[in-house]
């Protein structure tokens, strides 16, 4: 039988103390240059006089939060940044709210995203793809490791510092401990959810590797895989079982790492990836150019049960989607959580996180709202 969890998530790694009296205004000079803009709100960067360094600030409105029931969202996007140290994710610094905006400051990852740079490339070499895929793949490892799935992996939530890369957007993460399964519930962006997600059944970790399958279509053919004008074309397109068709000139490994990733069933876990025939070969590539390192990968899944050795280099130089999964598109939730509601200042304070207590009704919402 299958179990259920609802989104309870990990305990955090650490807690920023909570200097209550800090204001976002003593710390941080939020310039007038817009990063992007989200499903929530606006990130501008900002820069910290006291230690010199530029910062993206993520600023989100309290009263469009509610409008559109995503407090939820922000609770969770909070509780992950806070729970992951990932040198592939992005780091979290603080944050800050005043009556009006949460502010959450992040690392600036001054690049761009990927899916910029696959718009001013067109498309990539496989060799350009897996120096982006496999440092994807690294943060998947480590989230799924903590039995977390981010559910919404995809270029325009790929950030670029260097040619580091970062994952962002933590809105639809869910923690799945014990093999459990997440209930029905439309999440992520269309054009990178699995069938799974789409008929609306229960679901796991697939629905990272799917998207990330997707992902890897994407930087190779320099458009995504599935493309409609209408979401229900595009849901029939994607739950079709018609057989895709792929750039000729792809590896067989690399081809066939694209057909394991995007199966509708038997699909393939994170650790299988990144054992896959493809990615081993293009780390022996790599090998000639940059000191490596041999880790053990144990694949856990009952399929390949041997531990293989995967190679992980320690110098790893290592919007598209029109559809992204809103709030609306979810019943609203009268227990959603609040972010210090009642909060009159004018100046944002820094604020400790209640969404990391695991008992903050916010965490059992999504029970409520996946139908
Ligand atoms: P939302 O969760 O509201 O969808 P995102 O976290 O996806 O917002 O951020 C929206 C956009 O802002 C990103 O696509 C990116 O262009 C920019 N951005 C977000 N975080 C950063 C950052 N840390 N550094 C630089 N740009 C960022």
């Amino acid at each position: 039988m299958n179990q259920y969890y609802y989104n309870l998530p990990p305990k955090p790694q650490s807690f920023a103390p909570p200097t209550q009296k800090k204001l976002l205004k003593d710390q941080y000079e939020v310039l007038q240059i817009e990063l992007g803009s989200g499903t929530y709100g606006k990130v501008k960067l900002a820069l910290n006089h006291t230690i010199k360094k530029k910062f993206a600030i993520k600023i989100i409105s309290k009263s469009y939060m509610k409008q559109i029931f995503a407090t939820q969202h922000i609770l969770n996007e909070l509780n992950y940044l806070q729970a992951c140290k990932h040198k592939n994710i992005v780091e979290y610094i603080e944050h800050f709210e005043d009556r009006d905006n949460i502010y959450i400051v992040l690392e600036y990852c001054k690049h761009g995203t990927l899916n910029d740079l696959i718009r001013k490339r067109n498309k990539l070499t496989e060799e350009e793809a897996f120096h982006y895929f496999y440092q994807i793949a690294q943060a998947i490892l480590y989230l799924h490791e903590k039995d977390i799935i981010h559910r919404d992996i995809k270029a325009d939530n790929i950030l670029l510092q260097n040619s580091d890369v970062k994952v962002c957007d933590f809105n639809w993460s869910t923690f799945l401990p014990n093999g459990g399964k997440a209930k029905p519930c439309i999440c992520g962006t269309t054009e990178y959810m699995p069938p799974e997600v789409i008929r609306k059944e229960i679901h796991d970790k697939g629905v990272d590797i799917w998207a990330l399958g997707v992902l890897l279509y994407y930087m190779l053919h320099g458009e995504l895989l599935f493309r409609a004008k209408q979401k229900e074309e595009l849901y029939e397109k994607i739950c079709s079982k018609q057989p895709i068709k792929f750039n000729e000139n792809l590896s067989k490994e690399c081809l066939l790492l694209l057909q394991q990733m995007l199966a509708h069933q038997k699909r393939i876990n994170i650790q299988q990836v990144l054992n896959s025939n493809w990615v081993i070969k293009m780390l022996r590539c790599k090998n000639n150019s940059s000191v490596l390192r041999l880790t053990p990968i144990k694949c856990r899944s009952s399929a390949q049960e041997s531990t293989r050795f995967s190679v992980v280099s320690d110098s790893t130089y290592f919007s598209s989607s029109k559809f992204t999964a809103k709030s609306q598109d979810i019943e609203p939730s009268e227990k959603q959580g609040n972010i210090s509601q009642g909060t009159q200042d004018q100046n944002p304070k820094k604020v400790k996180s209640s969404a990391l207590d695991q008992n903050n009704p916010a965490f059992r919402v999504e029970k409520k709202y996946c139908s």
